[in-house]
This record gives C-alpha cells, structure tokens and sequence, in this order.
C-alpha cells in the first residue's frame, strides 16, 4: 500500500447526478445501504479515474495488478451494509448506508483484499463509532445535499480513528515495514490491523514479493561469478552493479506492483539485498550503492528518503 492523490474535492460528475443524490435520499430515509446500484458507483468513469489516474491499475491494498486473472473493484472503504462484528458482544452497525456514492470513500480493491476472507464489511475502529449520517438538513430536501458531511477527513468520520489504513491520507510507510523476505509487518497497530483485515501476508502476495526481490540478489550474484572467473574486474563490478541499483529504484514507482516494498528494498538495501550476498563482496558492493545514491537527483532522494523512513 502507499500514498496516493485523491482530489475529495472533485468526484467523477455521475456521482453527483439527480438519480445518484436520489438514492442516496432513500438509503437515508430508510437506513438501508442495499439500494445503491453498482452501475452508479462502479460506473466506468469512477473505475477509470481510480484505476488509471489515482491507483495505476493497482488494488488500493496489496498493490497488486491482478486485471490479468480477476477485474479490480470498485470498493467501499467504509461498508455500506451491515458491519461484520469483530467480537462477541460488539454492537450491531447498520453500514454506512449513507456513503454509497460518496468519492472520499470508493477505493479500488481487488477480490482477495475486499472479497470475502478479506476485507469485506468489517471496519474496525479505535474512535467514537458513527451509526447514522445524511447529506441533507433536517427538510431531508435534495436541494440541500452538502457533501461536507459525507467527506472522510471531516468531522465526525475522521474521529471515528479507523484501524484500516487508507492510501488517501494515511502514509501507509509510516505503519508498515518488511522483512529482508517480504513479509510484512506492522509497527503501528493500524498497520497490524491492516496486514490482518486485508490478509496482507497471504502465501501468493507474500511470494510475488519475493519475485520482486530475488532477481536483484541474483543479478548480483551473477555479477561476482563474473568477476570470480575474471570475465570482468572489480571496476567492472562496480559499474555493472549499478544496473541492479536503477532495477531497484524503477520498482519504488507508484506504477509498479509492491512499490511500498521497493521503496522499502531501497532504503533497506543492506537488511534486503546486501545480507544475502557472499560478505567478502559487502565492502564493493556497498560503496558503489553508496555512490550512487548520492548521484542521485535530489528530488528522487527526497522522496525515497521521505516514503520509505
Ligand atoms: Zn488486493
């Protein structure tokens, strides 16, 4: 998961149309988030904007591009049905049956983080839980639908202190960390929260992780095998090794698959790559990484040092 740009400001003109403030009229009166219609909130003008400005094709939680096998969805972060009780005893939560067209709350996810041993309508929380919400004054008229009241980051949504982190104003690096494997972890309770509700550490995900990294080790293995029967000499090294450095920088971009991880694998490059090679090559290795990175621009610097602290 990392940070993405969201304009709250300007949802995708179909959610706003007369048919779309209706629903949401009824869904208020009659407390019931079942009448909202997937034509409207997973209209090809919604899904475009998230798939291919906001979310780069990639689900909002696992990042991961699984068009090729299973169609990303246009998903509701806070439920709109009834919640799934986290335990025993939690009281009963109707869904946020006033959300259904709201922007600030369809994300994109794909059917393992959102299906049903996923995600799915639970919605944790460590705040003060909203039960009820409208768009409208008290008249209940169309005409004074305020979008103020539906947007996550305002009050009394925002007070709720969801447990599941969100790509669209949470810094998602500043909850989760990995192991030199690529499992991930978390270092915040949200993180923990959201590695568990979205199962984040599922054998596949965990293992296309590891795809990710293990072409940089052995690369660079390959590269010692060169210079150890001396196709290349230890300048060669040097310089070669740099093509695995750009590999590693290509892979923190936010059109890349686990870039979170890549970002990670950057800035870890020690913990990450470095332990797995022969230590009689660290030294090398380690100062033409270093060079590298302060050839880098500084704004690429910046935002590596910045997403990935
Ligand atoms: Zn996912």
């Amino acid at each position: 998961m990392i940070k993405v740009v969201k304009d709250f400001d300007y949802p995708p003109a179909i959610l706003l149309k007369k048919g779309c403030l209706e629903h949401i009229k009824k869904a208020t009166e009659e407390k019931n988030g079942r009448i909202y219609s997937s034509n409207n909130y997973g209209h090809a003008d919604v899904l475009k904007q998230l798939k291919d400005e906001i979310y780069h094709g990639k689900c909002s939680y696992c990042e991961s591009k699984s068009e090729h096998v299973a169609a990303l969805q246009v998903e509701h972060f806070r439920p709109k049905k009834e919640l799934k009780k986290e335990k025993q005893g939690d009281e009963s939560h109707n869904g946020y049956y006033w959300l259904g067209y709201e922007w600030s709350n369809l994300l994109l996810g794909c059917p393992k983080c959102n299906g049903k041993g996923g995600k799915s309508t639970r919605f944790p929380i460590s705040g003060k839980r909203v039960y009820d919400g409208s768009p409208f004054d008290s008249s209940g008229e169309i005409d004074s639908f305020d979008r103020t009241r539906l947007i996550a980051t305002n009050s009394p949504l925002i007070d709720e202190k969801p447990l599941l982190l969100n790509p669209e104003y949470d810094e998602p690096g500043d909850h989760l960390e990995f192991d030199n494997l690529g499992q991930i972890k978390g270092i915040t309770e949200r993180g923990d929260a959201t590695i568990k509700i979205c199962k984040l550490n599922r054998d596949a995900l965990y293992m296309e992780r590891q795809k990710v990294l293990d072409p940089f080790v052995n690369e660079i293995k390959r590269l010692i095998y060169a210079f150890e029967i001396k196709k290349i000499d230890i300048e060669g090294l040097r310089y070669l090794v740099e093509g695995v450095f750009d590999a590693i920088v290509m892979r923190t971009k936010p059109e890349e698959e686990y870039s979170l991880w890549g970002r990670y694998i950057f800035k870890k490059f020690e913990y990450c790559v470095l332990s797995r090679i022969n230590s009689v090559y660290h030294e090398p290795i380690r100062e033409a990484f270093k060079l590298y990175c302060n050839r880098l621009p500084v704004e690429e610097k910046n935002f590596l040092e910045f997403q990935t602290s």
